[in-house]
């Protein structure tokens, strides 16, 4: 049993019809990074439809599970291609439909003849291909209503291509589609999962990372690293922004008291991730933010630290139980990353007994005691910026500004 391309359906694309060139020349890019390093396909896209043509060689089942992976892709059906003889073709019929799974068993085979010369029918083929499939293929039976699986078999020029499987694909729009956000990214759960889920919407993210070293370690800074490169398989490539926060976090803890320094904190992350996302031309925030989840992320809190930017920012996961990120972390691949026990800056500087609702006006007035401009200004400065890449394992250092 061989297959010879793959079918790939686009899904959600088809309702755009305005910008759908630039969305199918993303999604044939997209795939063709999530195909590194195989070799022995080449991809074609059409307006409709993309045909991945693969080698002999290939391992099918590989393609299959990348291409479902990639945002945009609705699904994908694993096509045979055979000579137009009519044995060859109920030959192909009968291996085909063998392979759809064995919980659905009623089938019915769609003929579709855009080779007008053929010598048969449409409806003959149908009942001919249908009989030797019927006979040959022990747990199937004929629905033509309401069938479990339908066989197609397109008769073209060239010759004739069937498929039955079909593969669900991730959905979405894809990636680099739909403007850049800026991730704020720390070493937990949640935030990798918010940066995927925007993914899914098309969006394209940079990611922000603040670390207090020596209070945080290298070991901690190397998990940020790891799970963008996780994230950077469905993207391509992330940069990721690591902001260096000891200085601002001494002073929030000698000017604010201690159980307001949490959100002050916060304050000070989203000030530098509002000017880092406009350096970078961003239009959003993203965070990994859960209504009601800890102490900071109260309505109360999120009021009091969003006080400081204008920017929008987007909580993808707002309204989830933690169950429900944590099936998500798993399905990406950054779970096990993420439970790594390297403490960050928040953990560490963590207050006994943080307000759940503090009051805006008297953050505003403990910052207001000290200048934190020259502290931030130099935090933004001394960025360090990583390009990840999911196929190349260093990454390349360069200046912020
Ligand atoms: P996560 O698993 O994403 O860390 P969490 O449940 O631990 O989430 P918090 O630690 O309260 O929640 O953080 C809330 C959000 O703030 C995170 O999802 C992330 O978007 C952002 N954040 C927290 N710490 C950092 C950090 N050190 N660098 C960048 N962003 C951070
Ligand atoms: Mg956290």
């Amino acid at each position: 049993m061989r297959y010879d391309q793959l079918l790939v359906r686009y899904g959600e694309l088809t309702l755009k019809s305005g910008n759908r060139n630039t969305f199918v020349n993303q999604l044939k890019g997209n795939v063709k990074h999530a195909l590194i390093p195989l070799t022995g396909y080449q991809v074609h896209a059409n307006r409709d439809r993309m045909y991945i043509h693969l080698d002999e060689n290939i391992d099918v089942e590989e393609v299959i599970r990348r291409v479902t992976k990639v945002f945009g892709v609705h699904s994908v059906s694993p096509v045979m291609r055979v000579d137009k003889e009519l044995a060859t073709i109920q030959e192909a019929a009968v291996l085909v439909a063998k392979d759809v799974d064995e919980e659905g068993r009623t089938f019915k085979v769609d003929v579709k003849r855009s080779d007008k010369n053929y010598p048969m029918e449409t409806f003959e083929l149908q009942q001919v291909i249908g009989g030797t499939v019927l006979k040959e293929v022990e747990h199937l039976t004929v629905n033509v209503r309401q069938p479990d699986h339908k066989l197609t078999v397109e008769i073209r020029q060239d010759a004739a291509y069937l498929y039955s499987r079909i593969e669900k694909g991730a959905g979405g729009l894809p990636v680099g589609t739909g403007g850049k956000t800026l991730l704020m990214l720390s070493g937990g759960i949640d935030s990798p999962v918010a940066g995927i889920e925007v993914m899914k919407r098309g969006v394209t993210i940079e990611a922000i990372h603040f670390h207090s070293p020596p209070f945080t370690s290298e070991e901690a800074k190397q998990k940020v690293i790891d799970l963008t490169r996780i994230m950077a398989e469905t993207a391509g490539e992330i940069k990721l922004h690591l902001v260096p926060f000891t200085e601002i976090q001494k002073t929030i803890h000698k000017v604010v008291p201690e159980n307001m320094t949490m959100t002050s904190t916060r304050r000070m992350m989203l000030k530098i991730a509002e000017r880092v996302a406009g350096h970078i031309d961003a239009q959003a925030i993203v965070n990994g933010e859960n209504l009601g989840q800890v102490a900071s992320q109260t309505l109360g809190s999120m009021h009091a630290i969003n006080a400081v930017t204008a920017m929008p920012i987007l909580r993808p996961l707002l309204t989830l139980d933690k169950d429900e990120i944590i099936i998500k972390a798993k399905e990406i691949g950054t779970f096990d990353t993420s439970i790594k026990p390297f403490e960050d800056c928040c953990t560490i500087f963590t207050p006994k007994n943080p307000k759940t609702n503090p009051k805006l006006e008297k953050i505003e007035k403990f910052e207001s005691r000290f200048d934190f401009e020259p502290l931030l200004n130099d935090a933004i400065e001394n960025i360090e910026v990583l390009t990840i890449t999911k196929e190349r394992p260093e990454e390349n250092f360069s200046d912020f500004l």
